[in-house]
């Protein structure tokens, strides 16, 4: 196992993941470390959770010290590296590991995303920094208005490409590319390689070098898979029930509507649970604060969707819940990919009701290791639509009840 010092890493760079507490590497940091220092060009399929934001971070900010300056002098802090993410989530979470690997070199970050006002951003832009880390639409806007200069850029990071084709961020990441040097690094990740992804890949890398740590679509080896089927009226119940019943410290649960996440919130909090929600229609701040809440431990339950969700990470994280199977199965992997983060251990519990058996079979082809079947005593519909060899293994859970029976 090589250590991050045999990755030829700068001693500011080995104090500051010291201080991280990381002893080792991992997989995808030992394999795209040296690619990144040589300056190639690289294609990453990782998921999140596997320490794939230290894996570009450390050595862009390696290749970048020649350019660290205590100077106060905007001119002397352009931006060298630009970040490109999906969601504000994701790029506020890249910021702070940029900030906390960088902290004994005097190389600036930050980062810009919709939803908030501009100028705190415009000041920070004009004051110069080193590495910046932007959703597009935002970044397009400082750059119309001309508070951003991305003509010394030397290394582009894509990260969760796939999301942001699915968000429909083509047409922006077009217009960002016309503004910076074609000579450059670029380096594209992505949970998942689809045809797209290749695609985009030939378009913007050249002569990557491909680094794969799980294979396609693997979900998480760390987190047990567990389906409960329900009876689609008592989704709310059972949850309810089976967040007390488990009594996890903390829980995301995802839901694939906006309404749904509103709803389910109140629902969960008249029935006792600390729970916050995040989705598309909270405005930014509510959405830091909800964020800030569940990462604090002051909630206990945090009701998401997945765009919302997109790149969370919150460290040790015991439970990802699906109220209900996402329309794609990909994102089936990316809301379990938030538990059982880096090594730890988790459990992801699926409901499915009997109208579910199409988005099931789609999950199960995405996810090689096992699914238990569980069946909540109680809240169980009729079995008879679901795959008989789940059935066969399924165990017995009962519920700890608190919640009024629906009436039938
Ligand atoms: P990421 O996949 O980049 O979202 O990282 C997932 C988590 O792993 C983050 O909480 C990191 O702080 C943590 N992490 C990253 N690299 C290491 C490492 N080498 N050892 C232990 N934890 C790490």
């Amino acid at each position: 196992m090589p250590t991050f010092a045999d990755l030829g890493l700068a001693p500011e760079l080995l104090r500051a993941v010291e201080a991280e507490g990381y002893t080792e590497p991992t997989p995808i940091q030992e394999q795209a470390i040296p690619h990144v220092l040589a300056g190639r060009d690289l294609l990453g399929a990782a998921q999140t959770g596997t320490g794939k934001t230290a894996a570009f971070v450390l050595p862009i900010l390696h290749r970048l010290k020649p350019f660290a300056t205590p100077s106060p002098s905007p001119a002397r802090h352009p931006v060298r590296a630009l970040v490109l993410t999906p969601t504000r989530e994701l790029a506020v979470q890249i910021a702070e590991s940029s900030a906390t690997y960088g902290k004994f070199l005097p190389l600036r970050s930050g980062v810009v995303y919709g939803g908030v006002p501009m100028p705190p951003q415009q000041k920070m832009l004009l004051a110069g920094l080193e590495i910046l880390i932007a959703t597009p639409g935002r970044l397009l806007d400082h750059a119309g208005s001309k508070t951003v200069n991305l003509s010394q850029v030397s290394v582009l990071v894509l990260d969760e490409a796939d999301r942001m084709l699915d968000m429909g961020f083509m047409p922006d990441l077009k217009r960002i590319l016309a503004l910076i040097p074609k000579q450059r690094q670029s380096l594209l990740f992505s949970a998942t390689f689809s045809e797209p992804i290749r695609a985009l890949a030939q378009d913007f890398l050249i002569d990557p070098v491909t680094v794969e740590v799980a294979r396609r679509n693997q979900t998480n080896e760390n987190v047990r898979q567990v389906i409960m089927p329900v009876d689609d009226r008592r989704r709310r119940a059972l949850l309810s029930d089976l967040l007390r019943t488990r009594n996890w410290e903390q829980a995301l649960v995802f839901v694939n509507r906006k309404v749904e996440a509103n709803r389910l919130g109140d629902f969960l909090h008249r029935d006792g649970h600390h729970v916050v929600e995040i989705h598309g229609d909270k405005d930014q701040k509510q959405r830091n604060k909800a964020l800030a809440a569940f990462k604090a431990g002051e909630a206990r339950v945090m009701v998401a969707t997945d765009v919302a969700a997109r790149g969370l990470d919150i460290e040790g994280l015991p439970a990802v819940i699906n109220y209900e199977l996402p329309f794609d199965p990909e994102d089936y992997v990316h809301r379990i990919g938030r538990t059982g983060r880096a090594g730890a251990l988790g459990e992801a519990v699926s409901f499915v009701a009997p109208n579910e058996m199409e988005k099931l079979a789609l999950v199960r082809k995405l996810t090689k290791a096992g699914l238990f079947m569980e069946i909540p005593v109680g809240y169980e519909p009729i079995l008879l639509d679901f795959p008989r060899d789940l059935v066969a293994k399924a165990t017995m859970t009962r519920m700890n009840r608190r919640s009024a029976p629906v009436r039938r």
